[in-house]
């Protein structure tokens, strides 16, 4: 296996370098990104920590305000979640799900590890609950 090695990185995105949008392109509601919704607005600084197949990896940016929702949701697509929190716990130290009070088992799959328990919707559909809301998560949601 080769490895290739990284391109330069792109000056492309620099606000200054893009020409002027076409005038077709105005007609049509194409906007620059200067216009954009909370474009105007100070960037939010965003530090994402995590383990990716066990390494430690930390990844340092910045958004505009108005879209951190947008890119929280974009992590979440990715199969990122929270941290662990500080789970209640039981006597033999199992997390308990904050939502459906039960002890959770340690699941391992390629590298990463996590904490669920299973739960069935009222059509009888086993699903996994996490203890917190998300994608990965889908038996949160049942009552
Ligand atoms: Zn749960």
């Amino acid at each position: 296996m080769s490895r290739s090695p990284s391109p330069p990185p792109s000056r492309s995105h620099a606000r200054a370098s893009r020409p002027p949008l076409p005038a077709e392109a105005r007609a049509a509601g194409v906007r620059p990104a200067a216009e954009l919704p909370g474009a105007a607005e100070p960037p939010v600084q965003v530090v994402v920590r995590g383990l990716v197949a066990g390494l430690e990896v930390e990844v340092r940016g910045q958004v505009p305000a108005a879209r951190l929702a947008e890119l929280v949701a974009a992590l979440a697509a990715q199969g990122l979640e929270p941290p662990p929190r500080d789970w209640a716990r039981t006597a033999d130290g199992a997390p308990i799900c904050p939502r459906h009070r039960v002890p959770m088992r340690q699941r391992e799959k390629q590298g990463d590890q996590w904490y669920s328990h299973r739960i069935r919707t009222p059509d009888g559909t086993e699903l996994y609950c996490r203890g917190y809301p998300g994608p990965d998560s889908p038996g949160y949601d049942v009552p």
